[in-house]
């Protein structure tokens, strides 16, 4: 019994099913176009969601450094770890999602 990855929700599955346990999507009767439509959509799903990820992790980077800029918070106090922790999360964040979309697009 040999494992594939299910084409809509990629989970493993025994390639003798005739549906996905997971998602119920329907092996038997889909065609190979079928099949690959389907996997087209999901990686655009997924490509969209990281590239909303991304964006909102760049803009809680900016929005805590435009805080910093703007208030000047004490050197020390809570208000300006927080300010640079959430830059550094965020910073970190989008360079995560950007890796995992350049690695999404060259699996195609
Ligand atoms: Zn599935």
């Amino acid at each position: 019994m040999a494992l594939v990855n299910c084409p809509s929700c990629g989970k493993r599955v025994s390639s003798k099913a005739k549906d996905c346990p997971h998602c119920q999507f329907v092996f038997a009767g889909s065609s190979k176009e079928d099949i690959e439509r389907e996997a087209a959509r999901l990686r655009q799903e997924k490509s969209d969601k990281l590239v909303s990820q991304s964006m909102l992790a760049l803009l809680l980077s900016i929005a805590a450094f435009v805080y910093l800029f703007f208030q000047q918070p004490l050197a020390n106090s809570w208000q300006r770890s927080t300010a640079l922790l959430v830059i550094g999360i965020g910073l970190v964040w989008f360079v995560i999602n950007r890796v995992r979309l350049i690695m999404l697009k060259r699996k195609r």
